[in-house]
């Protein structure tokens, strides 16, 4: 039990935060994204005061092609039957109103009630998430089943909303390193109370700042960004011509979504394949990957989140996805059943290991070249078993060190040569720092 609580400490912390987040609720604007970045503030203010730098945009801006929305609040949602009975209520599950549903105070004939309701055929039980960002209506989400026994009578629809000339709220976080170079790590932070997607992302990014803040020195800038999904993304960049200085100084970019279920690690390729955020990520997640949980790699042509944004034509980052699950391919997804329940502690300490190696290879992705011509003797320097026996572990960690040695040639970077030999960069990191403590090899520069 001991060793369980030891490794899965970032886990069980993650799992904590996520919970003490699922209630709210979140959407594009308003005050359940403002609270949310509150509770990341509160969790990296004990790591030495560090605090986001939060933005408001204010409503009907126009960001590129777009405008950002009106702020929207909502205070109760509810169908009561002619008894009074509430048949569904929005203080129950925040996915029962139509995320930013116009205000509606009204009785109503039941054709009138079912056109304004949704539900998913294909899963009778779950209560579907629904939204209308950019087409004003009210409108309820509740299972099928109940909407099924809705009986043919009169219904007090009510909904206390509003949408006013507010503010879209977003926030970002740049712990600075030797070089101004960023890795960049974005999640959105719209979705109302539904675990994978999206509090997994958040308590990932909130455990990976905190990572990183304690790092003793770090050779990479990095950024954190928390903003609504596609809007928010697109503002970010736009504001302040600020994608111009994000792609100066771009070294590696990954979104998060879907990152605390323990099914798969998944992978939505950038554009370039070839990229260091493509090849790094994929690297690890080779190495992590086993029979129960594989690794699934899909393409550019499957992106969904704000991938989009950051690869796009005009503003041309290789931002890579990250899930466990890929979202739209878990039934749970967009629906009441992406509870607490769907995520677990493993599940999300299996996504922060991925991530705490990706940091350790970009912090460490150098190029090496073998200064000795011929095999260096590695016998004389500890490096080589006295005796040779095929198959043990210790012939293992030497064929890590000889291929090591083989392949640096001083074109390749750490997880190029890691893909050469077949040997995870992870663990390259400390056979390069010992083959140049033993002078066998030497930095490049190129
Ligand atoms: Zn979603």
């Amino acid at each position: 039990m001991e060793a369980y609580d030891k490794e899965m400490n970032e886990g069980k912390q993650m799992y904590e935060f996520a919970n003490k987040i699922f209630p709210i609720h979140r959407c594009l604007t308003g005050d359940g994204v403002r609270k949310t970045l509150e509770y990341i503030n509160m969790e990296i203010h004990s790591m030495g005061g560090y605090s986001l730098n939060i933005r408001e945009i204010p409503s009907g801006s126009r960001i590129f092609d777009w405008m950002t929305p009106k702020e929207w609040t909502i205070r109760d949602a509810y169908i009561e039957d002619k008894n009074g009975k509430h048949i569904i209520d929005y203080k129950d599950n925040n996915l029962n109103v139509l995320g930013y549903s116009i205000a509606v105070d009204k009785w109503v004939g039941l054709d009138e009630l079912l056109d304004h309701i949704h539900s998913q055929c294909d899963q009778p039980t779950v209560i579907p998430y629904v939204t209308s960002y950019y087409s004003e209506q009210w409108g309820f989400c509740m299972s099928d089943i109940k909407k099924q026994s809705l009986k043919d009578e009169r219904y007090h629809v009510f909904i206390d909303s509003e949408l006013f000339d507010g503010s879209m709220t977003y926030a970002d976080l740049v712990l600075k390193g030797e070089s101004d170079q960023e890795v960049v790590f974005s999640t959105y932070i719209c979705h109302p109370s539904m675990a994978n997607d999206n509090v997994s992302s958040l308590a990932l990014a909130c455990q990976l700042m905190k990572q990183i803040i304690q790092m003793k020195s770090r050779r990479l800038t990095y950024r954190f960004i928390f903003v609504p999904e596609t809007i928010g993304a697109i503002a970010y960049l736009y504001e302040n011509s600020r994608y111009l200085y994000l792609k100066e100084h771009f070294y590696a970019g990954y979104t998060f979504s879907c990152v605390g279920d323990d099914k798969e690690y998944s992978i939505i390729h950038s554009q370039n394949t070839s990229s260091l955020s493509d090849r790094v990520l994929l690297n690890v997640l080779n190495d992590k990957a086993d029979d129960s949980t594989p690794m699934l790699e899909y393409s550019f042509l499957e992106r969904g989140s704000d991938e989009r944004q950051y690869n796009s034509p005009g503003i041309g980052m290789s931002f890579v996805g990250y899930c466990r699950s890929k979202y739209w391919t878990f039934p749970e997804y967009h629906t009441s059943l992406d509870d607490m329940s769907f995520i677990s502690t493993k599940g999300l300490q299996g996504s922060f290991d991925v991530f705490n190696d990706v940091i350790k290879i970009l912090e460490n992705n150098r190029v090496y070249r073998t200064i000795i011509p011929c095999e260096p003797q590695l016998g004389k320097r500890g490096l080589y078993p006295n005796q040779s026996q095929k198959g043990s572990a210790r012939q293992a960690s030497v064929t890590s060190i000889t291929d090591f040695i083989a392949y640096a040639d001083g074109t390749k970077d750490l997880v190029a040569l890691s893909d050469a030999i077949n040997k995870p960069a992870a663990v390259l990191i400390k056979v390069a720092e010992r083959l140049l403590k033993e002078g066998i090899i030497e930095e490049v520069n190129i």
